[in-house]
């Protein structure tokens, strides 16, 4: 008595921690390294930004918003995109939407038809597969390449593009990866998106969480190619649970105007995103704050720390992180002759450690032979899980 649609649903950093839970009831202490919530850890959410949504419902902001969104917060956003990224997108172009994961569904929703295809980077975050397939499509990853630090292999994707592709998506920096896609990659996506006539999906949930490398927007990139970014204040404003985003429409030659429709009515059908949410949101554009900045700062010394303790470990490879929080190593499964695959070990991992990794088949085919860790918790508690991590190896 369950459909095909949501019997296929597959979510492996949620699906591990249903394991981690027997662990944990059997006494053993469990490092959650599986969710990327900053909030679950040392983090809180910006006691301003907690002010501004208890003063919107003191002050009668209870009600359903716009279903494209508050007005005043979309007007912020147009600014920042000016400002921030060099974009031309007016208030109109922007939709606020329940946190990315709505922006996801509404545009696999209105772009794809049974048997579709949508092109995803492999290794992927999972809620592409798992979307794309509960619209009947298709999904295709092309490759983000381990031996090039993770950057798109441009042939790769060229040759799966068939008369069927629907779209591209761009996710960087990249989730399970960690990595940000070179500039000149983001270029050549867009050159091929514009041979093909395919607009290009950008999800930059994690555009200000980054390392060494500044981000640049693929759509500052593009004179012609219509690209619909998603973003959101999750990550990066520690909002997780908050349930926030917006989506914006980056389109020089009006190629979307049907697709912003055919959004609009979904928004509409929807009702609207959390009202005093998108309050509080605004005051995150007219205050002046170092909440990222921090956040960033913090996050660079748990990256350097991780990265450093799983070089020193045998049997483990990384490619280091320049975004997000996240570290993606290859375990040499074969070195160690006792696992068949990822999930296993990190089944095992967890039950003898207690460190709860994702194993890297639930990103995709690609993310097969590795784990994913956050680099969230503190270092404290980052010395715990490498000396566990390095033990268990040896
Ligand atoms: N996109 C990526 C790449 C993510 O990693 C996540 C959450 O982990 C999301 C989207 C979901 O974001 P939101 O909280 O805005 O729904």
């Amino acid at each position: 008595m369950i459909s095909r649609r949501v019997n296929d649903i597959e979510y492996a950093i949620r699906d591990i921690a249903v394991i981690a839970d027997q662990v944990e009831r059997k006494g053993k202490k469990v490092y959650k390294l599986n969710i990327g919530d900053p909030l679950k850890y040392d983090f809180i959410t910006p006691p301003f930004i907690s002010d501004a949504l208890a003063k919107a419902s003191h002050n009668g902001k209870n009600f359903y918003a716009d279903s494209l969104g508050v007005i005043e917060l979309r007007e912020e956003i147009s600014k920042f995109l000016k400002n921030k990224k060099n974009l031309n997108v007016n208030s109109e172009d922007v939709l606020i939407t329940t946190g990315v994961t709505e922006g996801i569904y509404f545009l696999l929703a209105a772009l794809i038809e049974r048997g579709d295809e949508f092109l995803i980077p492999g290794p992927t975050y999972p809620l592409y597969i798992n979307n794309t397939k509960f619209y009947d499509g298709i999904p295709i990853e092309y490759e983000l390449d381990e031996k090039e630090g993770w950057d798109p292999n441009i042939e790769d994707m060229r040759k799966k593009i068939t008369k069927k592709t629907k779209g591209i998506l761009i996710c960087s920096p990249n989730n399970p990866t960690g990595v940000l896609y070179s500039q000149n990659k983001v270029k050549q996506i867009i050159d091929l998106a514009g041979e093909y006539n395919l607009p290009i999906l950008s999800d930059e949930i994690y555009d200000q969480i980054t390392y060494e490398k500044e981000y640049v927007c693929p759509a500052s990139l593009s004179k012609d190619v219509p690209i619909i970014g998603m973003n959101g204040f999750s990550k990066s404003d520690l909002m997780t649970g908050w349930r926030l985003g917006y989506l914006y429409y980056h389109d020089p030659e009006h190629k979307l105007t049907e697709l912003k429709e055919g959004m609009a009515k979904m928004a509409r059908a929807r009702l609207s995103a959390s009202t005093i949410a998108q309050y509080a949101a605004i005051e995150i554009f007219r205050t002046k704050s170092d909440h990222t900045k921090e956040l960033v700062r913090k996050l660079k010394e748990r990256r350097d720390y991780s990265y450093d303790r799983i070089c020193k470990i045998e049997g483990i490879s990384c490619v280091n992180a320049n975004g997000a929080f996240y570290l993606f190593p290859k375990v040499e499964l074969n070195e160690f002759n006792r696992w068949d695959n990822d999930k296993d070990f990190a089944i095992d991992l967890l039950k003898e450690t207690g460190v709860c990794s994702v194993y890297g088949s639930g990103f995709g085919e690609f993310g097969k032979g590795h784990i994913r860790l956050t680099f969230l918790p503190d270092i404290n508690i980052l010395t715990e899980v490498y000396d566990q991590i390095e033990n268990f190896l040896k």
